[in-house]
């Protein structure tokens, strides 16, 4: 084994005065505000300043205390570096690629492919395929139509021929030692998946700043990614150190490297994923339910350029695509839990959208014999609240406080018994008042509101309930039905005894419903 190498060549001697050398913030001058404003959508960055900086700049190790000393083995498998661009600035571009050709071991680099996504813009072309000739490692495949992204890097990873395929952005700064590290997660255990930690390169000044420590990569509903620091008292009951290798229930996606036949085996995306979005949380649940692991690596940092717009267009709409995307995994890997997603982006749910064909995903996890969405909820990501319906229990009136109580089909008004199962009822992410396999219905068997076979969306059995999305807030209370002419609430009859839908009346207790548990919004 060898300690980490801490390479960092460039082809000319480093000025100390340049621009932004040393990840230093750099000030657009007066008499160049203008300009600097006006080439900014190029790439929503601050492309007036990337231009002035070196492309081989120096930036700070940022690596925490004993990255430098660790031990890798001298064997590591070789990688090939995939950078998908479409219409990517030139400068930041080159830095992208001289961060890595001159801040790996060159005996690691197999290649380096730069996917064209069929830019548009000339420098790209011929001008680009001059300055790379100086590299013989970096090899341009030219797409001839635009793939977007998840297609552009399978492309890239047809064509590799390094053991492990690793993933970057086109607008990343590689930092000291970052490659080693991965690959030897790898060589660990091949179905790791090893990410570093992004790092920031400020899209206003071109700063390299580093961030927090102990981030995870994890995702809110409806599969929101996002960052989450671990809990201080968490790091402190089990003396996590700085440089701690983190699991992460899912990744950024940008940044990674993995081994390229096990990407292979996992069927590598979803082929049926359009242009970009959802990918990651794709691979995330495919790698973790299917016997692998997602993990940062601390002393691996790799910046990268944050931006709040994509610069380029979307060959379909753009949160149409992503919307699809996200439903295609929500669909394939979350089981019961996809009543979640549907429950936090409901729209969708009304739109009908259609996500194309599954088969072939369905059959790769049987094939797989991966885990199910319950296993990965509580070994990899226990702290997601993620409660399979909304409220549960009894179902009291405030006016009576009695309970309603299936009869054969028919609903009837009882003495509350918690202990009683036919006083049971569920509301589920997709508004269903479910008991068993009925469900609540204003127009039941009888005429009155009772029990019908769950039909699902759009035949008339949903009912808001403490929803934001009812017509008043004042409902908050109450069941109110969608489906008929007019929004209509249930409410006991003047008899105490039977139910029936009427017009919603804010202040009517006899319209007031409350579940025994509450367990989300
Ligand atoms: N990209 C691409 N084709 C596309 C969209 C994006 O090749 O249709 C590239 C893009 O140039 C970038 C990478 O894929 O190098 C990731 O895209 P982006 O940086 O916009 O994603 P973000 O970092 O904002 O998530
Ligand atoms: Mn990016």
């Amino acid at each position: 084994m060898h300690k980490v190498l801490s390479v960092d060549v460039t082809l000319v001697p480093r000025d100390p005065q340049a621009p932004g050398q040393f990840g230093h913030p750099v000030s657009v001058p007066d008499d160049k505000k203008e300009e600097a404003k006006s080439r900014w959508k190029e790439g929503n960055f601050n492309v007036y300043l990337s231009d002035l900086i070196p492309v081989d700049r120096a930036i700070a190790d940022t690596r925490p205390a004993g990255c430098s000393e660790q031990q890798v083995h001298d064997e590591l498998p070789t990688t090939t570096i995939i950078m998908c661009f479409v219409d990517e600035v030139w400068s930041t571009l080159l830095r992208s690629v001289h961060s890595v050709l001159g801040r790996s071991p060159p005996h690691l680099i197999e290649e380096v492919i730069l996917v064209d996504d069929f830019s548009t813009k000339e420098y790209l072309k011929e001008p680009l395929d001059r300055y790379m000739s100086q590299f013989p490692k970096v090899k341009i495949l030219r797409l001839q139509e635009r793939h977007g992204l998840i297609r552009a890097r399978l492309a890239g990873a047809e064509m590799a021929k390094g053991a492990v395929l690793t993933f970057l952005d086109s607008h990343v700064e590689c930092n000291v030692g970052w490659l080693e590290p991965l690959l030897e997660r790898i060589l660990l255990s091949r179905t790791k998946v090893a990410c570093p930690v992004i790092e920031v390169i400020s899209d206003k000044d071109m700063s390299y700043m580093t961030v927090d420590n102990f981030q995870r990569g994890i995702f809110t509903w409806p599969m929101n990614f996002g960052w989450r620091q671990i809990p201080q008292e968490v790091i402190k009951k089990n003396k996590i150190k700085e440089t701690d290798i983190i699991r992460c229930p899912v990744m950024a996606g940008g940044l990674f490297s993995i081994d390229k036949k096990y990407f292979f085996e996992l069927g590598t995306y979803d082929p049926g994923l359009d242009v970009w979005g959802g990918e990651n949380m794709e691979l995330s649940f495919k790698v973790w339910m299917c016997g692998g692991e997602v993990e940062i690596i601390p002393c691996s940092r790799v910046g990268h350029i944050f931006r709040n717009d994509n610069p380029y267009s979307f060959p379909r709409d753009r949160v149409r695509t992503v919307e699809r995307n996200l439903a295609r995994v929500a669909e394939v890997w979350l089981d019961e839990y996809k009543e979640l997603f549907y429950g936090h982006a409901y729209h969708l749910v009304l739109k009908n959208l259609d996500v194309g064909d599954l088969t072939q995903q369905i059959q790769l996890r049987e094939k797989l014999q991966c885990k199910n969405f319950k296993w990965y909820l509580e070994n990899v990501y226990p702290d997601l609240e993620a409660p399979l319906v909304k409220a549960s229990g009894l179902l009291v009136n405030t006016a009576t406080s009695r309970c309603i109580t299936v009869e054969n089909s028919t609903l009837a008004l009882e003495a509350c018994d918690d202990s009683k199962e036919h006083q049971q009822f569920n509301y589920t992410w997709l508004r269903l008042v479910q008991h068993g396999e009925l469900c609540l219905d204003p127009n039941g068997p009888h005429g009155a509101p009772g029990l019908s076979h769950c039909l699902g969306w759009g035949h008339g059995q949903t009912w808001l309930h403490r929803s934001l999305a009812a017509p008043q807030t004042q409902l908050s209370h109450h069941l109110i039905s969608q489906h008929l002419q007019q929004p209509a609430c249930l409410e006991v009859d003047p008899s105490h005894k039977a139910l029936r839908v009427n017009a919603c009346h804010s202040g009517n207790p006899y319209q007031k419903w409350q579940f025994g548990n509450y367990y989300a919004d």
